[in-house]
């Protein structure tokens, strides 16, 4: 048997690669070990996965710190829009949630995986399940003449060839011999072991779930256990349905969180937003903005120096009015507004939700896979996609957007980029 595409894992990434494949002409299989399609998008506690998230593409970007440029193209190629398009195409509702979840209406993730084996059918896919892929192999002309295709072998039965391969296999704890990392080391990649990282951290203040996927750039965040500072690190912070993450959290969350153990009171993580100004020069910038616009609300000045959302969200948690006119600010809030500008605090939950706190990172080295395509660049024609990259995020319907996103792209490019 010869096809032009084999899509190996029928998860996120493999359901939108070989969507990505058909609609670009290719003849493709899907091969699934498991006994149906999607098993990973089923909820485990009965229902209230998101299945992607409403942010745009920078605060997906965002979510992914230290591998969004990576992921920078395959958003843009096929977005969280697209994605909902296609789930509506197929009679999928959805609905947006706090921090911009997006969850069926029905809050039954069947009907997602469904939608997603119907649309796969539909392009005329071969789909395979309880087709456990135990090797790939390099095979010379077998597929075309002058060609370089591969071999995959399958447990149980005859094996496949085929021009192009996309690996998605997904993130497997128990790393066996069947495993595309296995197979990914083998065609010359770099694995990067799996490492436990927290990349958001949970706050006991609810107020940036009102904010999720606002970005404060450049700040300076301070972390302090029992009034004695722990670290402090100057980056972006992206705010999030539970609390902080982005790239500064990344670096300091693990301190931040060891500081927490023994620690009888929350840890602070203070975030000041111009390490080089004190609260005199900031009430000294807002006093002029007072006088010089007497007639704007307090937000809107503050928000100079803040987003909007996140002005309004501060000055309300802090019960200073973010809608009273400029010329009517007491001088107790123009002071308080001057502290909070030039340091807010917030505190560190003490049980955080641990899936979403979290992640397991590791997998195929991104850089070793072109981003445009997600074609490996150590073996022409092999292309690999979703979480067997090493590219978590934050969960929220993040990750799942990755796999959807590299996968579609990485099936596209199979079914179309032009062979060495
Ligand atoms: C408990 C839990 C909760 C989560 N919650 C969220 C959430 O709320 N939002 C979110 O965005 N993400 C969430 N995630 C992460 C999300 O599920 C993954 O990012 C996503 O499923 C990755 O998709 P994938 O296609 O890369 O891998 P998978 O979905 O793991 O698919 C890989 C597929 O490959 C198949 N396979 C593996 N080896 C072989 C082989 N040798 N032969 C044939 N087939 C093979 C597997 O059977 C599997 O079906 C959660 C994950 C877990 C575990």
């Amino acid at each position: 048997m010869s096809y032009s595409v084999a899509v190996i894992g029928g998860g996120a990434a493999g359901l939108l690669a070989a969507i990505g494949a058909s609609e670009h002409d290719a003849e493709v299989i899907l091969l699934e070990r498991g006994r149906r399609l999607g098993a990973r998008l089923l909820a485990p506690n009965g229902g209230g996965r998101s299945i992607t998230n409403a942010g745009s593409t920078e605060h997906l970007i965002q979510s992914f710190p230290g591998k969004g440029r990576f992921l920078c193209h395959a958003f843009e190629i096929f977005s969280n829009r697209d994605m909902l398009d296609l789930l509506a195409e197929e009679g999928v509702l959805t609905k947006e949630e706090e921090g911009g979840r997006i969850l069926p209406v029905s809050e039954d993730p069947t009907e997602v995986i469904e939608a997603l084996e119907a649309r796969v059918k539909a392009s005329g896919v071969t789909v395979r399940t309880q087709a456990h892929v135990t090797g790939i192999e390099r095979q010379e002309g077998r597929v075309r003449p002058g060609w370089r295709g591969f071999k995959i072998q399958l447990a149980d039965s005859e094996p496949i060839y085929v021009d192009r391969v996309v690996l998605c296999t997904g993130e497997n704890p128990d790393l066996d011999e069947d495993d595309g990392r296995v197979w990914a080391e083998q065609f010359g990649h770099t694995i990067v072991p799996p490492k436990s990282a927290i990349v958001a951290l949970h706050t006991e203040e609810d107020w940036p779930a009102r904010v999720a996927g606002a970005v404060l750039r450049g700040v300076e965040v301070i972390v302090r256990a029992a009034g004695k500072e722990v670290t402090r690190y100057k980056e972006d912070v992206l705010f999030t349905e539970l609390g902080l993450a982005g790239p500064a959290i990344l670096k300091i969350g693990e301190q931040a969180v060891a500081a927490q153990n023994g620690c009888p009171e929350p840890v602070v993580i203070a975030v000041r937003t111009d390490s080089d100004l004190q609260v005199d020069d900031w009430e000294a910038r807002l006093q002029m903005a007072l006088r010089e616009h007497p007639r704007q609300l307090l937000k809107s000045l503050v928000a100079r120096w803040w987003p909007v959302s996140l002005a309004e969200a501060l000055l309300e948690a802090h019960s200073i009015p973010p809608e009273v006119m400029a010329n009517q600010v007491t001088k107790a809030h123009r002071r308080q507004t001057a502290e909070i500008l030039d340091e807010f605090r917030l505190h560190l939950k003490k049980d955080p939700a641990p899936e979403t706190a979290m992640v397991t990172r590791g997998g195929v080295d991104v850089s070793e896979v072109d981003p445009n395509t997600m074609q490996s660049l150590k073996t022409s024609g092999l292309y690999i996609a979703g979480e067997l990259l090493d590219i978590d995020g934050v969960n929220e319907g993040y990750t799942l957007q990755a796999a959807y996103s590299t996968g579609y792209v990485a099936g596209w490019a199979a079914a179309t980029e032009p062979s060495e």
